[in-house]
């Protein structure tokens, strides 16, 4: 299993900038959290070099909470990555995708 490919401080920084703080997957402004889209351990598996793991293109600003937690649930544990996974979220107005994301949190721990 490939090691953690942290972002660098330069792409961290390029991504808050361009997304204006603002997450990729609520659009609720603040600290944004710099996702893999493809996480590290399992990059290898899909194709990607180290280089590519840790690029801007593998790289999306959100919230920690609840956005990233759902990410990461979501690439972990079913292999299904950002931005794919937004279509079933799609159908939502922006002011209450959070509360479904954390709806859907709930529901996945319960069935745990
Ligand atoms: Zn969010």
């Amino acid at each position: 299993m490939r090691e953690y490919q942290p972002f660098s401080l330069v792409v961290k920084d390029e991504i808050r900038r361009q997304q204006r703080n603002r997450c990729a997957v609520c659009g609720a402004v603040g600290h944004l959290t710099i996702h893999h889209k493809i996480p590290s351990t399992l990059s290898e598996a899909y194709g990607l070099t180290p280089e590519q793991t840790r690029s801007r293109e593998n790289a999306v600003g959100v919230c920690r909470t609840p956005c990233h937690d759902w990410l990461d649930k979501k690439a972990l544990q079913e292999h299904r990555f950002y931005p794919e996974v937004m279509h079933e979220m799609k159908k939502d107005r922006w002011y209450n995708l959070r509360e479904k994301i954390r709806d859907r949190l709930k529901i996945d721990a319960m069935m745990e």
